[in-house]
């Protein structure tokens, strides 16, 4: 849902998004309802960190369906017990939880599969964040909403994880042939290797979706990192605390309250101040509840 708050200023309401707890990853999670229901899988094995919006997307969508669902879990057992938000939507599905070390994921992530194998069940391999054709397709449909709009930004700035949904955008604006310009605030990784994933998931995309690749402009800061994922700075947590009374939305530390810092950031030094500014809000609001 598109929110204009000023002539030049909107938010995209993807938090809104009504099903399995809103935001990207659910739209990202029910782009694949089809493929999974008509490929019979009845397990699917993905991964996240212990505050991962993908797993708590996941898991709802699992428990719903009747699915079996196992979860490859970083960021420490202890925090994921004690903490709330997304952890605690988690803990109250059925999913199966295996915590590892960053390092061990795929070992972990094969092996349940193979569990899953052994017991007669399909399993789906999940890739984490949701990064799948079919999650990006859904950010390509999106993109209809603004290029039907009479909002039509100059810039889109957005959160950006694996970059899938920075992708999947990218592809809508070439489809329905809008001339945004996309700036991407990288919430945890370097710069070029989130540019580059993008690159390479708008080109798959494309051809996928038979999409002429016109190649708008985007890119991905991160200049913003403050050290790296779940990390934040003071005014980034000065927006998050005022942000419900400021657009009436909440922004969290980890991902929305950080790339809407880097966008303050962004337009004031490059004079943007009387473009039509968009800001894409991803979702996120269990990671405000988190601790
Ligand atoms: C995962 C996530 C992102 C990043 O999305 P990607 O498609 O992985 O780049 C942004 N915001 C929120 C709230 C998220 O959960």
């Amino acid at each position: 849902m598109l929110h204009p708050i000023t002539d030049t200023f909107a938010i995209y309401r993807d938090d809104v998004y009504p099903y399995l707890g809103g935001g990207n990853k659910a739209r990202k999670m029910m782009a694949l309802d089809h493929f999974i229901k008509s490929n019979g899988y009845n397990a699917i094995v993905t991964t996240g960190a212990i505050q991962s919006n993908h797993c708590r997307a996941v898991a709802i969508y699992c428990k719903k369906n009747n699915i079996a669902c196992a979860l490859v879990l970083h960021g420490g057992e202890d925090n994921f017990y004690s903490q709330g938000g997304n952890a605690k939507i988690i803990r109250s599905s059925d999913s199966k939880l295996i915590f590892s070390q960053p390092i061990d994921i795929s070992k972990k992530m094969d092996k349940a599969m193979s569990d899953y194998n052994i017991k007669g069940l399909k399993p789906y391999y999940l890739v984490g964040s949701g990064h799948t054709l079919e999650g990006g397709k859904a950010y390509i449909d999106v993109v209809k909403d603004i290029a039907s709009s009479d909002f039509i930004p100059d810039y889109i700035f957005l959160a950006s994880g694996s970059g899938s949904t920075q992708a999947g955008i990218l592809a809508g604006l070439s489809k329905y042939n809008v001339q945004s310009k996309v700036i991407g605030i990288s919430v945890g990784r370097k710069k070029s290797i989130i540019e580059n994933d993008i690159k390479r998931f708008y080109g798959k995309l494309c051809d996928e979706y038979q999409i002429p690749k016109t190649y708008n402009e985007f890119v991905v800061t991160d200049d913003f990192l403050c050290q790296g994922y779940d990390k934040y700075n003071p005014e980034i947590k000065t927006i998050s605390e005022n942000s419900l009374t400021k657009y009436g939305v909440i922004l969290d530390t980890t991902y929305t309250a950080k790339a809407f810092y880097g966008m303050e950031q962004i337009i004031l030094k490059n004079n943007l101040s009387s473009k039509k500014i968009l800001f894409w809000y991803t979702g996120g609001i269990y990671n405000y509840f988190a601790k």
